[in-house]
C-alpha cells in the first residue's frame, strides 16, 4: 500500500508532523523530491527536531527511511542530521540512499548565492541552498548520480568538463574565484565516503517492496503552489512537488498509489516572494505569526519570518486537485482559538470579475481576495480527541472548508504533538 503525504500551498502545512504519525504503521518513508531547501519540524517523544533532507520516518525504528532519486541529495547535511537525531537520544535511523540521486556539489550553494546577488531586487528569494543550480545541471547532464562518486577516472574527468562551463560563468558572469577539478574531485571522494554504508540499488528495492505488499509512504516537501507546473511559476521551486512525482521520484508504479492525503492548514502562510492573494500585514498578521504553528511561524530552515494569511480557499482547492487528493488532512486549526471572527477568502476578484478558479501567474497578480467572515470558537482545542467534543464553531469552519475543498477532511491535528489528531 503506498500513500502520499503532500502539501495544498506553499508548504510548511505541517507534513513533518503528519508523515511522522502515520510512520508508526509504516514500513518505508521516501522523500522523493526537492532537497535540503525546506524543512519540517517535528514533535515526538524525543524532543523538537527541524529536519531537511531525512525523511519524517526517521523516529520510528522499523521504518526504512529512503532518500528516493529525485531528491537533491546534500550529502554532509544528510550526514549531519543523522548525528544530531542521534546525539539527541534518537535510536539511529535506518537509512538508504538511491544510488541513482544526484549529489548537491559544493559550487551549487556557491551559484545559488551569485545568481541572487546578480538579480538583486529581481532575485526569487532562494534559501540559497543551491536547489534550481542543482536541477538545472540535472537536466542538462551535467549533474552526479551517486554511483559517480565511486568512479574515480570518469569522476575527474567529468569534474574537468563541467568546471569548464562552470568557470567561464564565474570569471565572466559572476566575477568570483574559479573553482578547481583537484579540489571538487577531493570533495567529493570526501563525499563517497560518508555516502557509501547508505547506497542502495532503490529500483529493487522498491520493486520489492511493493510486490511484497509493504507500506510505503512517499513525504512531499513544500506544495503544490511552489510545483514547477502548477505554481505561481516562476516563483516555485525546482522540482515537482506533486504526489503523481513520488512515482518517478521513488521509483513507484503510478497504479500503486492509493491514497494521497494532501495537508492542508487552516489559514495560510509563504516564504519568499511571489503572489499571495490572502495575504495580511501589520498587527493582525503579526499575532498570527506569533501564535502560529509551534512556537511561531518562522522559516525551519532560514529562520525567515513567514508571510502571513487567511485560509484561502481558491488556491487550496486548486492545490489538493492538482494532487489528486483522496484526503485531506487539516492541520494547525488549535492556532485560530483566539479570534473572534475568522476570515477566509472564498474568490478572487480579478480585472472586476470574480472567480473561483485559480489562475495563471499574472492573473493571480491582480487579484483580489474575496473574504466571507465565519465565526470563532473562542476555546483551546488542543486536548480533544473526537470531532463531537469540538466547539460547535470549529465544526462549522471544517465543514465549510470541506465543502470548498471538494474533498473529505479525514485527519485534523490540534496540535503539533504526534497524538494531538482527530480522526474523522
Ligand atoms: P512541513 O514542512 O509541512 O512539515 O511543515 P513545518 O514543520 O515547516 O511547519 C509546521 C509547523 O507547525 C511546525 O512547527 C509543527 O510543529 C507545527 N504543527 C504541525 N501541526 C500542528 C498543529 O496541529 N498545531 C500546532 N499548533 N502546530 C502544529
Amino acid at each position: 500500500m503506498v500513500k502520499a503525504v503532500v502539501g495544498a500551498c506553499w508548504g510548511d502545512e505541517g507534513k513533518g508532523k503528519i508523515t511522522d504519525m502515520l510512520a508508526e504503521d509504516a514500513d518505508i518513508v521516501v522523500r522523493f523530491q526537492g532537497g535540503a531547501n525546506a524543512g519540517h519540524t517535528i514533535v515526538n517523544d524525543y524532543g523538537k527536531f527541524a529536519l531537511h533532507l531525512l525523511p519524517s520516518g526517521s523516529f520510528n525504528r522499523n521504518v526504512t527511511n529512503m532518500i528516493g532519486n529525485g531528491v537533491a541529495l546534500d550529502i554532509p547535511q544528510l550526514v549531519s542530521e543523522i548525528e544530531e537525531v542521534v546525539s539527541k537520544g534518537v535510536p539511529r535511523p535506518n537509512i538508504v540512499v538511491s544510488e541513482r540521486a544526484q549529489v548537491l556539489m559544493p559550487y551549487h550553494r556557491l551559484f545559488d548565492q551569485y545568481e541572487e546577488e546578480r538579480l538583486s531586487d529581481r532575485q526569487f528569494g532562494s534559501t540559497k541552498s543551491g536547489i534550481a543550480p542543482f536541477f538545472s545541471d540535472k537536466f542538462s547532464k551535467i549533474g552526479f548520480q551517486v554511483w559517480e562518486l565511486f568512479e574515480d577516472d570518469r569522476l575527474k574527468e567529468k569534474i574537468e568538463n563541467v568546471l569548464e562551463v562552470k568557470n567561464l560563468m564565474l570569471e565572466h558572469i559572476y566575477h568570483k574565484p574559479l573553482l578547481k577539478t583537484e579540489e571538487i574531485f577531493a570533495t567529493c571522494k570526501e563525499y563517497a565516503e560518508m555516502i557509501k554504508p547508505y547506497v542502495i540499488d532503490s529500483v529493487t528495492f522498491m520493486s520489492k517492496a511493493v510486490k511484497e505488499g509493504k507500506t510505503i509512504l512517499l513525504e512531499g516537501q513544500l506544495g503544490s503552489l511552489k510545483d514547477p507546473d502548477f505554481g505561481i511559476y516562476p516563483m516555485t521551486t525546482s522540482s515537482s512537488t506533486l504526489a503523481g512525482y513520488g512515482a518517478i521520484g521513488a521509483c513507484i508504479p503510478p497504479y500503486e498509489i492509493k491514497e494521497i492525503i494532501t495537508v492542508v492548514k487552516a489559514y495560510s502562510s509563504a516564504v519568499g516572494a511571489g503572489a499571495f492573494v490572502s495575504e495580511i500585514f501589520g498587527e493582525e498578521a503579526d499575532e498570527l505569526r506569533r501564535r502560529g504553528g509551534d512556537g511561531g511561524e518562522y522559516g525551519a530552515t532560514t529562520g525567515r519570518p513567514r508571510r502571513m494569511g487567511w485560509f484561502d480557499c481558491v488556491a487550496s482547492r486548486y492545490g489538493c486537485r492538482v494532487q489528486g487528493t483522496t484526503a485531506v488532512a487539516f492541520t494547525v486549526l488549535d492556532v485560530l482559538g483566539y479570534l473572534d471572527e475568522i476570515p477566509v477568502c472564498v474568490g478572487y476578484e480579478i480585472d472586476g470579475e470574480v472567480t473561483k478558479d485559480f489562475p495563471t501567474t499574472a492573473r493571480l497578480e491582480r487579484a483580489k481576495p474575496v473574504l466571507k467572515v465565519l465565526p470563532g470558537w473562542k476555546q483551546d482545542i488542543r486536548g480533544i480527541k473526537t470531532y463531537e467534543e469540538l466547539p460547535e464553531n470549529c465544526r462549522k469552519y471544517i465543514e465549510f472548508i470541506e465543502n470548498e475543498l471538494e474533498v473529505p477532511i479525514k485527519i485534523i491535528s490540534n496540535g503539533p504533538a504526534r497524538h494531538d489528531i482527530i480522526r474523522r
